[in-house]
């Protein structure tokens, strides 16, 4: 029962929405009565059947009917006119679920070609050459306009598709929302700076004919990094927007189209805004498909390291077995074993830190972030260096300031100190390390200092990237993820980590982080 309602209520709206936005189109300069170069029913009908299954069609047909019928078409050519439309949408959203998918959100460079070719520039053509052809039978085609006719009939089907379709396909897949502050102001900011520009080119007069032209150019670069940076929702919307700012101008007769009939600056208009929407609508697709590429990367670590975990730790309980059984005095055996455990922990690091890398990049990692005493938590784990300091006889000093207390998550913290201070042991050569931590107003700066080779000045950058390392340290155990990890757990807390050194005497990494 609630089906039926729900047909009938969708059914209902497609056939209203279909007569609105054909009466909008019919209002504005229609060539010939009823070619007109803004036509978002096309649009809206290939969403809807697309949405909503192929069996609506005969909203669409009654829709266009009424629309055009009430615009002063005699029945039998709104009738034509009428199949000229619904065959439309039909076949665009059959092409589409052929070509494309029937899941598909233009989520693909392949998508977007089907949709471009396909939907606005293939199946859009039956639609102008049966209206056309039955407002010539019909006599309502001026001699010598059938050509003009025709191709503002298809303008407007097409840019329809460009720019109404793909805002309903990817907007019915809801946004997600940075969490980002810096990242939702340059959102924002770039979005008004978008409107801003666009009503400014399309509503000004100048009497300088080239300079509004250069202008439109400026729109197409901040849409385009608009849609690299906020992806599709944003670029759809946006050249909605524009398109709308765009037709609202030219239509008063502003705006850099203004030099000839409204019919003729339309067409520079629609021309326009199909260049702004095909590049969109492919860069969009284009960051789609990399983000894509690298959640699938991502996955695949994050899979692999997890899977490696149990074989790692159950051939390091059978090392243990074999050890205990092992006499001590076999030079070879134990040779082998020490290369065993060497490796073995080097496996362990690996996917513990791969592991780390996933859950940080994909966001999963839970900061878990609690009242604590930093002065107290950092004297302590300190102490978990101890053997390691013994074994490569290597002298720590803590000159920590008592009291600190601040909001920060312990394990990221103790994370961070570890693989400072692995480094500062490997990398040291069992000179003195120092761990200071001190408060500098609203912040805390924690720093670990060794005494090691140094840094040099242009390669403190490069150090905390992925998988980067010193070319002079690759015979040292490491695998170039630990400053990395560092830093993305240190800007989790919203803090900033860098390193100061002098060559030959030993290099100091700083951690700051806010104290809220
Ligand atoms: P890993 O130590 O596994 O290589 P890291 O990300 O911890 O990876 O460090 C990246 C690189 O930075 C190291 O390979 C090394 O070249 C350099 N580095 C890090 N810490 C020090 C240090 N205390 N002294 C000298 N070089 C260092």
């Amino acid at each position: 029962m609630m089906k039926k309602y729900s047909f009938l209520l969708k059914g209902v709206a497609l056939i209203f929405a279909y007569i609105l936005t054909a009466r909008l189109g019919l209002s504005l300069s229609a060539v010939s009565g009823f070619a007109t170069l803004i036509w978002l029913p096309t649009g809206l009908s290939f969403a809807a059947l697309f949405f909503w299954g192929q069996s609506f069609w005969p909203c669409i047909a009654l829709g266009a009917l009424i629309a055009n019928y009430w615009t002063g078409a005699p029945l039998w050519v709104a009738f034509m006119i009428a199949i000229g439309n619904t065959l439309e949408a039909i076949l665009g959203v059959w092409f589409f679920h052929r070509f494309a998918g029937m899941e598909t959100r233009l989520e693909r460079i392949r998508h977007v070609t089907v949709l471009v070719v396909f939907v606005a520039l293939l199946s859009t053509m039956v639609s102008a050459s049966i209206g056309t052809t039955t407002l010539d039978f019909a006599g309502l085609v001026k001699p010598g306009q059938f050509a003009e006719t025709w191709w503002s009939w298809w303008i407007g089907d097409v840019l329809s598709n460009l720019v109404i379709a793909p805002l309903l396909l990817v907007w019915s897949r809801a946004p997600r929302f940075d969490k980002n502050l810096g990242r939702r102001i340059e959102g924002i900011v770039l979005t008004l700076a978008v409107v801003i520009l666009c009503t400014f080119v399309f509503t000004s007069r100048e009497s300088d004919p080239v300079a509004p032209y250069i202008r439109t150019h400026w729109i197409f670069i901040l849409l385009i990094w608009t849609t690299l940076r906020f992806g599709q929702h944003a670029n759809v919307l946006l050249t909605m927007i524009l398109s709308s700012i765009a037709i609202w101008g030219t239509v008063l007769g502003v705006g850099p189209y203004q030099e000839q009939s409204l019919n003729d600056n339309l067409v520079l208009v629609q021309i326009f805004t199909a260049a702004v929407a095909l590049s969109g609508l492919f860069f969009g697709a284009l960051g789609r498909e990399k983000d894509e590429a690298l959640r699938m990367r991502s996955d695949f670590i994050s899979i692999a390291s997890h899977e490696l975990r149990t074989p790692i730790t159950s051939l390091n309980l059978s090392m243990l077995v074999l050890k205990s059984q092992m006499k001590s005095n076999d030079a070879i055996l134990n040779q082998a074993m020490e290369t065993l455990e060497r490796q073995s922990s080097k496996l362990s690091t690996l996917t513990e830190s791969l592991l780390d890398v996933t859950r940080i990049e994909s966001g999963n990692l839970v900061l878990g972030k609690t009242d604590l005493d930093l002065s107290v938590f950092l004297t302590e784990i300190s102490g978990h260096f101890r053997e390691l300091l013994q074994q490569t006889q290597c002298e720590l000093s803590l000159d920590i300031a008592p009291g600190i207390r601040g909001n920060f998550s312990p394990y990221s913290i103790e994370q961070v100190l570890t693989n400072l201070m692995m480094n500062a042991m490997k990398y040291g050569g069992g000179r003195p390390v120092a761990i200071s931590l001190k408060k500098n107003g609203a912040l805390v700066t924690l720093s670990v200092r060794d005494h090691g080779p140094g840094i040099p000045a242009e390669s403190y950058e490069k150090i905390f990237g992925k998988f980067e390392r010193l070319q002079e340290n690759t015979n040292r155990q490491g695998i170039g993820l630990g400053l990395y990890i560092s830093k993305l757990i240190v800007e989790a807390h919203h803090g900033k980590i860098s390193v100061n050194s002098e060559m030959g005497k030993g290099s100091t990494f700083i951690v700051e982080l806010p104290l809220t």
